[in-house]
């Protein structure tokens, strides 16, 4: 198994692949695409894996994926399964991810930041610290360093996410930059209370997310400063969290088969039509069902949910991936504020994987004109700000993916709505996944899609106790904080908090990235 760009468009077969270990420590490539699997395996045959992998712990499961696509040569067996298994110790639920049998929503918050994104940053953090701790093999090729710092920026889950899985990592520094008093309270005392040594969080104060996003970009973009401190990142195209994310749709799809007594079932074809709804921003999260689908787990249609900050559903509809235009001279202001911030994004980076897959089918499976067809699109989007996509390429992406658009009145009131009939509470996100499947559902008889052989699992991808303010706006009295928070978040208030605060004054991002920098080489001290 080799990874290959996304915009490798070199004739010369063997140019530019790289091995698992090269492909997760580099994150984005350095032509600026993504590092994709070029042939997805078949691993998984309904009739003839179910009733076996039913059966299995979620470990496991991730462990039988994951052996597909990282060679033994590089992580061997009782290596990977130790990896796997010291990942999913930190989740409060023994199933990691349980289907909630009542509303079949699939719980993906249970680790410790309470969002989904745990599942693949502790893997990854874990990741890290087996490529990083052993030594390197001498004929190894790449300039494989054994310590690093990751630099990041976050609006709120990601940043949460990425300190909660790289705390206490010996050979990983950490520095993290948040818009001072711009996110939310309850991400805010998660990520600043988390006090090992190699933890930094940085407050960048005047700045939005984009600044900061804009500060990670400018550093890491000097090849020198880069190199002299091993900078990396852990962003959302990094290949491991797409492939830890993969585990869940498996073990989703076979409880709710056993629930229904199927299993057993050898006739395909007998099997209900179970459909994913999935809140989408950077579309990381639905990317990994894509290639559960193409890795033989029989999933029914792909839902596409996002809010207001809709790029994905206007492309399904039209075949035109277009940025929203900006109403003031900052392209960033073009970003939708929702209750559900953690899918305001203008566009979704991980939709170029999907892109190329889909121009590597439509191109007759020629990798070298999919990624030109890539690159092109790129640059347009670049330039022009939008581009048209092949009527083949766009037929393609309709046969696979269903999407809607939920606007924040329908979010609140799905909310008020679902507490009301069955006393869960809903995260924002979650309830735009959930009012997309209901949508979803409306339109199956049209479709001569019989609704009684339909199931549907909304991915629930926070807790609600992370978004309290959407909560409380649809349902006003009555219902206390600590009824629907995980017991940490709510113990976290009076924590002690430890983080470094830069200012920007003015227009002057200049002065913050130098003291940005001034923050890693002091901490660093090379
Ligand atoms: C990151 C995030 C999403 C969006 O996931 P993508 O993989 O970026 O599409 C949705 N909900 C929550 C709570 C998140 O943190």
């Amino acid at each position: 198994m080799q990874y290959r760009s996304t915009r490798n468009t070199s004739p010369i077969a063997s140019n530019g692949l790289l091995g698992f270990e090269d492909t997760v420590r580099a994150g984005l490539a350095a032509d600026g695409g993504l590092y994709v699997p070029t042939e997805v395996p078949t691993i998984f045959n309904y009739a003839e894996n179910a009733e076996e992998w039913s059966n299995l712990e979620y470990c496991q499961v991730a462990f039988r994926i994951f052996r597909k696509f990282i060679p033994a040569h590089e992580i061997n067996d009782a290596e990977l399964l130790a990896i796997v298994e010291k990942s999913y110790t930190a989740f409060d639920d023994e199933k990691v991810t349980p289907v909630v049998k009542m509303v079949r929503i699939l719980e993906l918050w249970h680790g410790p930041t309470f969002a989904f994104k745990d599942v693949a940053l502790q893997f990854l953090g874990n990741l890290f610290d087996f490529f990083l701790s052993r030594p390197q093999p001498a004929d190894s090729q790449s300039e494989r360093t054994t310590r690093i710092a990751v630099l990041g920026a976050t609006s709120g889950d990601t940043g949460g996410a990425a300190i909660y899985g790289l705390r206490g990592k010996r050979n990983v520094d950490v520095f993290i930059m948040h818009p001072k008093n711009r996110i939310s309270p309850v991400q805010e005392q998660q990520m600043t209370s988390v006090l090992d040594p190699n933890v930094h969080n940085i407050a960048v104060d005047g700045a939005t997310f984009d600044d900061c996003q804009e500060i990670v970009k400018v550093l890491m973009g000097n090849p020198e400063f880069k190199k002299k401190y091993s900078l990396a990142a852990v962003n959302s195209i990094n290949w491991a969290r797409i492939l830890a994310q993969t585990t869940y749709y498996f073990v989703a799809y076979l409880a709710v088969m056993k629930e229904l007594g199927l299993e057993g079932e050898k006739d395909v074809s007998k099997l209900p039509r179970l459909n994913f709804a999935v809140p989408t921003g950077n579309f990381g999260d639905i990317l990994a069902a894509y290639y559960a689908k193409k890795m033989g787990l029989p999933i029914g249609d792909l839902i596409i949910a996002t809010n207001n900050n809709d790029i994905l559903h206007r492309f399904i509809q039209t075949g035109i991936y277009e940025k929203p235009t900006s109403p003031t001279t900052n392209p960033s202001d073009a970003v939708r504020i929702t209750h559900s911030p953690a899918m305001d994004i203008l566009v979704s980076s991980n939709f170029e994987r999907v892109l190329w897959h889909f121009a590597h089918e439509h191109y007759d499976r020629d990798a070298v004109a999919a990624s030109i067809a890539v690159r092109g699109w790129m640059d347009s989007l670049k330039i022009d700000g939008r581009f048209e996509a092949p009527e083949g390429v766009w037929r393609r992406a309709r046969e696979t993916f269903r999407s809607h658009t939920v606007c924040d009145a329908d979010t609140v009131a799905a909310i008020g709505k679902w507490f009301g009939k069955t006393g869960y509470v809903l995260d924002p996100h979650t309830a735009v996944g959930v009012v997309s499947a209901e949508r979803e559902i409306e339109t199956l008889v049209a479709r001569e899609i019989d609704p009684e052989k339909v199931y549907s699992v909304v991915l629930a991808t926070a807790s609600p106790g992370k978004f309290p303010e959407a909560v409380f706006e649809a349902v006003p009295v009555g219902l206390k904080y600590e009824e629907f928070a995980p017991e940490p978040l709510v113990r976290q208030a009076g924590l002690p908090k430890r983080m470094i605060t830069v200012t920007v004054v003015g227009n002057d991002r200049q002065k913050a990235v130098d003291d940005v920098r001034r923050v890693l080489e002091a901490t660093l001290g090379l």
